[in-house]
């Protein structure tokens, strides 16, 4: 593990003076995660790291499927022409992505020699979302037609701008796109500005919306951005959230709903967005067929509800300050047996929990009590099982909750109707 660019953190860190801490800090101690300079902008998932991040991936896939997308996946490495195609090539920079040359393969889709030897790592899904949608002809009855992709980019950040998991140049994102008719652009944006308070609330989050308008560098007719920002506009005060304005800041291919939330801390993060695009789909003339049998063009909506898995889990860190909720702690008890002959109660008791799916640990050391108290507190586990002769011979357990609450004796069938609750709430 790089232990240095801890400490040159701490030199900067704005949350020392508090005592609280940062998320590399945090992610260390607790072994989440790290970053190595072999891989700058790159983080090491450690094993108990990858529960919070498929725990999320779990929720975010729950909320979409319930939700009626379908889950895709599109190449990591594509050839630049797409990114030409669509716009990001010159609007997005070209030097704010990675893209190779690729010498053995000289012939391509009747490209100029130059363009089939370029291939981008994508450092976005949505031109490749309008291959999936081109794989076949599409109707009226299919729309709207909700693609969900769990992919992988890369951007090319300065590296005096990578920060941690905050800012990196490999990101996981919760990306969806929606072909829709522009009849259902209204409906569309409203079930995902729900399915936003929806998700942050659980967090206990505050949040706000902000509506980010045509920007200077933009594609598109004028006509197209003043429907787009109206549509945007309307869906927010049919909800009746007050939004502030982000004058000039929406993407080049169109307006935004950008979501900002306040963590523990007061500080103010954008996380989530919903875009409307016209352009694209213009870009990589996307049909449908209408009821009366003729060619129309779809919008595309583009939504992330938390954006990158990376920067959520490394703003989720500072604000629980590493005492995640249950549902997501890497560990949701330790059972510490008082001595070594209680050893096989205790373990007993975690094959039982484990059959449950509660992620369990012995501390079966040789340390005494108090000390394996303090380390489970150190380690920000959820639940303590302490169990000795007593209970064992009562077949319960004693419970301490992280921060220092008693539950008392508990059977354990009561104990894990208690934690299957915390669990199911996500609070
Ligand atoms: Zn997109």
């Amino acid at each position: 593990m790089d232990k240095k660019p801890l400490k040159d953190h701490r030199e900067i860190s704005k949350l020392d003076s508090r005592g609280l801490r940062d998320h590399r800090e945090i992610g260390q101690e607790l072994e989440l995660f790290f970053t190595n300079e072999i891989a700058p902008g790159a983080p090491f998932w450690l094993p108990k790291g990858m529960v919070i991040f498929k725990e999320l991936e779990k929720y975010i896939r729950e909320l979409t499927q319930n939700a009626g997308y379908l889950e895709t996946s599109t190449p990591i490495m594509v050839k630049s022409q797409l990114f030409r195609d669509s716009g990001h090539w010159e609007k997005f920079g070209e030097h704010n992505m990675y893209n190779l040359e690729i010498l053995d393969e000289p012939e391509g889709m009747g490209l100029s020699k130059n363009m089939a030897l370029m291939y981008t790592l994508k450092p976005m899904n949505c031109p490749e979302s309008t291959i999936l949608y081109r794989f076949r002809p599409r109707s009226y009855r299919e729309l709207p037609l909700r693609l969900s992709e769990i992919g992988r980019l890369h951007r090319r950040e300065k590296s005096g701008e990578v920060n941690g998991l905050l800012r990196v140049r490999q990101l996981t994102m919760d990306d969806a796109h929606i072909y829709a008719t522009e009849d259902q652009i209204f409906d569309e944006v409203s079930s995902i500005l729900d399915m936003m308070i929806e998700f942050y609330k659980s967090f206990g989050f505050e949040y706000d919306f902000r509506l980010a308008t045509r920007p200077e560098m933009r594609a598109g007719s004028d006509k197209n951005w003043d429907r787009a920002e109206k549509e945007l506009k309307e869906a927010l005060e049919k909800k009746g959230i007050k939004s502030g304005d982000k004058l000039g800041d929406g993407a080049f291919y169109g307006p935004k709903i950008d979501v900002h939330i306040k963590d523990s801390q007061g500080r103010e993060w954008q996380l989530a967005t919903v875009q409307l695009d016209f352009h694209q789909p213009e870009a990589f003339k996307l049909e449908y067929i209408d009821e009366t049998g003729s060619k129309k063009r779809p919008v595309m909506i583009h939504r992330a509800i938390f954006g990158s898995f990376e920067r959520f889990i490394a703003i989720l860190t500072e604000h629980f300050q590493g005492a995640f909720p249950t549902w997501l702690s890497p560990v949701q008890v330790v059972i510490i047996p008082i001595s070594e002959k209680n050893n096989e109660y205790a373990k007993k008791v975690a094959d039982t929990l484990i059959h449950e799916s509660i992620r369990v640990e012995v501390d079966g050391r040789g340390e005494t009590m108090q000390s394996k108290i303090r380390d489970a507190n150190l380690q920000k586990v959820p639940y303590m099982l302490i169990v000795g002769g007593r209970e064992e011979e009562a077949q319960k357990v004693s419970i301490r909750k992280r921060g220092g609450e008693d539950l008392g004796q508990m059977t354990l069938e009561d104990f894990s109707g208690t934690i299957e609750k915390d669990i199911e709430s996500k609070t």
